[in-house]
C-alpha cells in the first residue's frame, strides 16, 4: 500500500483553512476531515451529539478532547481516509496532537502546514463572513443583499454564523492563541512545520502549499 498522505493545516479562525482543504482534498484525493463541519453537522442533525455540543459551539470555546479525539479516531477508520486525510480545525491542544499521533500511528503525520495571517485581517474577514447553512458555501456580508441571502450554489439561507459574532470571534481566537499556538512549536520539533503566507489570494496560497508538497516528494 502507498504511504498515506496525512496532512495538518493549523491557522487562526478564518485564515483560509477551509477554503484551502477542500482544493487540497479534491487535487489529493484525500477527505477533508473538518471537526468543526463534523459538529455543525451534528448540530444541525440534532443528533445527541449535536444536543451536547451545540451551546459550546454557539459560544466559541471548545469541546472537551476527548470527545473530539473519538470523532477523529472513528473518521480515520472509515475506507476513504485510508489513503490518508487532511486535518482541518484538529488537532487544536497539544492533548489532540499528541492523541492523533497514536492514532495514525508509524505512518503519521507527513507535513503541518501553518497558514499564517495578521490578527486583525482574521477579524476583519470573519465579521463579515456569512455562510449557506445548507452547503457550508462563504459569501462576504457585502454580497448577501446582491443574492438576497439565498445560496447561488444550492438554494440554501445564507447566515451569519453564532460564533462569528463579536464576543465569540474575540474568544475564538484567544482561545486559539493560548490552545493551539504550542501546536506550533511541536510540529516544528518533529521538523514538520511549514509556514504559508495566508495573506494572499486562495490561488496563490493553494500554489505555494502544492509547492512545499511537491518539493518534499509526499505527492
Ligand atoms: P473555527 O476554527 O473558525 O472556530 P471550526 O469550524 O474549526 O471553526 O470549529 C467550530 C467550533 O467547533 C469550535 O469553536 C469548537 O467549539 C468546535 N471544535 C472544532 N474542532 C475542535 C477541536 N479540535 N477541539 C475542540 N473543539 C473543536
Amino acid at each position: 500500500m502507498p504511504a498515506r498522505l496525512n496532512l495538518v493545516v493549523l491557522g487562526k479562525q478564518g485564515a483560509g483553512k477551509g477554503t484551502q482543504c477542500k482544493r487540497l482534498a479534491a487535487s489529493y484525493g484525500i477527505p477533508h476531515i473538518s471537526t468543526g463541519d463534523i459538529l455543525r453537522g451534528a448540530v444541525k442533525a440534532g443528533s445527541p451529539l449535536g444536543r451536547e455540543v451545540a451551546s459550546v459551539l454557539d459560544s466559541g470555546a471548545l469541546v472537551s478532547d476527548d470527545l473530539v479525539i473519538e470523532l477523529v479516531r472513528e473518521r480515520f477508520e472509515e475506507p476513504d481516509a485510508q489513503s490518508g486525510g487532511l486535518l482541518d480545525g484538529f488537532p487544536r491542544t497539544l492533548g489532540q496532537a499528541e492523541a492523533l499521533e497514536r492514532i495514525l500511528g508509524d505512518d503519521g503525520i507527513k507535513l503541518c502546514i501553518n497558514l499564517d495571517v495578521p490578527i486583525e485581517l482574521v477579524t476583519q474577514r470573519l465579521s463579515s463572513r456569512r455562510i449557506c447553512q445548507e452547503c457550508g458555501a462563504i459569501y462576504r456580508d457585502t454580497d448577501v443583499e446582491a443574492i438576497s441571502g439565498t445560496c447561488t450554489n444550492c438554494g440554501g439561507d445564507v447566515v451569519q454564523r453564532a460564533d462569528d459574532q463579536p464576543e465569540a470571534i474575540r474568544k475564538r481566537l484567544e482561545t486559539y492563541e493560548r490552545d493551539t499556538e504550542p501546536l506550533l512549536a511541536f510540529y516544528e520539533s518533529r521538523g514538520l512545520l511549514v509556514t504559508v503566507d495566508g495573506d494572499q489570494s486562495p490561488d496563490e496560497v493553494t500554489s505555494a502549499i502544492e509547492a512545499i508538497v511537491h518539493e518534499r516528494g509526499l505527492a
